[in-house]
């Protein structure tokens, strides 16, 4: 391998640029050639692609987003597009390419590499948490981190005027910011599509919380929660307790944006390097990840396929803490 591709695909994610910038530096302490490719796997259609030095990450393992830009490319999907790819690839002599982003994009790299025989290596970045190969994905730290400030502040108001409020986090059709943020902001009750929630749950924790004699009550809801969502959820409780005061607060694209958490860029550099260093040492079709404090390699057919579970213990404290 004498030159190496790096992409951000699919949604973007904070310390995407962290990732971009290990993989740039990597290459080139070993003495490799880097071009990042612009806008996603249209950039590779498009011809869209740049040579990175070194200096050209500078200044950049503190900014949210990535500065390569990502894109949803529906023309990737084909075999047409592939093809054009392909052939840009061979123009800009790219001997591999790293893809930073979700499954989504692993799924076109991995067509991509089976059809082409050019080898593809993932670096997982997606605040959703919710890929299988690696303990954190790439901005989950930090997407915690802006909703946990979000909700502390929602809580100075809800406190003031005895209000109750339903949170509206993301994850996609995962709870893992929903029920780690809603533990690490004291939440009343969580709700995640893992959990297979009744509302009567819901309304027993209401309860619990005002026998306890609380002041405030905060639920947080992931957005793939299955009850019907937020703004249903307010509305039944509000029939069924008309008494509260309730307001819904969806937090939205704000948890997609932001300076990288110290964690995230750490991960990001680890994982950057890995994933050049992997391609160096011959491996393709995986994704780089770390579990336990080990940097690990997992196919992108089981990355892609298996999913991340939520910790049981979580839902379990979560329960004790609220009471
Ligand atoms: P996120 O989880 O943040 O949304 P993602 O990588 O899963 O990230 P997707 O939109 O699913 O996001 O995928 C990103 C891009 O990967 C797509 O726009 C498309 O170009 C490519 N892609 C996805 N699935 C396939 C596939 N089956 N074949 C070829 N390319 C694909």
């Amino acid at each position: 391998i004498k030159t190496i591709g790096v992409v951000t695909s699919g949604g973007d994610a904070p310390g995407m640029n962290a990732a971009l910038r290990a993989v740039v530096r990597a290459c080139s302490y070993y003495k490799l050639r880097c071009k990042g490719i612009r806008l996603g796997y249209e950039g590779l259609i498009t011809n869209n692609i740049v040579e990175l030095g070194p200096r050209s990450v500078s200044n950049i393992i503190n900014r949210g987003g990535t500065i390569l830009k990502t894109a949803r490319c529906a023309e990737f999907r084909t075999e047409e597009g592939r093809k054009k790819a392909y052939e840009n690839i061979k123009k800009n002599e790219i001997d591999a390419l790293i893809v930073i982003g979700g499954d989504g994009s692993f799924t076109g790299a991995h067509n991509f590499e089976k059809e082409f025989g050019i080898p593809t290596l993932g670096v997982p970045g997606t605040i959703d948490n919710d890929i299988f190969g690696t303990d954190n994905t790439i901005g989950y730290d930090t997407a915690l981190n802006t909703v946990i400030n979000a909700i502390d502040k929602i809580r100075d108001t809800a406190t003031s005027h005895n209000r109750m409020f339903f949170i509206e986090v993301m994850g996609r059709d995962a709870g893992f910011i929903a029920l780690n943020s809603g533990i690490a902001s004291g939440a009343q009750d969580i709700l995640i599509p893992e959990k297979k929630d009744e509302i009567e749950e819901l309304f027993e924790a209401i309860q619990r919380g005002e026998k306890a004699g609380k002041l405030s009550n905060i639920i947080v809801v992931a957005e793939g929660e299955e009850l019907g969502g937020v703004y249903d959820l307010a509305k039944f409780t509000k029939m069924k307790y008309p008494k509260y005061d309730i307001r819904v607060t969806v937090l939205g694209h704000i948890q997609r944006g932001g300076e990288p958490t110290c964690a995230d860029r750490v991960l990001a550099s680890r994982l950057g390097v890995a994933a050049v260093e992997g391609l160096m040492e011959g491996r393709s079709s995986v994704m780089a990840g770390i579990r336990s404090n080990n940097v690990v390699f997992t196919p992108f057919d089981e990355a892609i396929v298996k999913q991340n579970v939520i910790n049981n213990e979580l839902i379990r404290i979560a329960d004790i803490l609220a009471r």
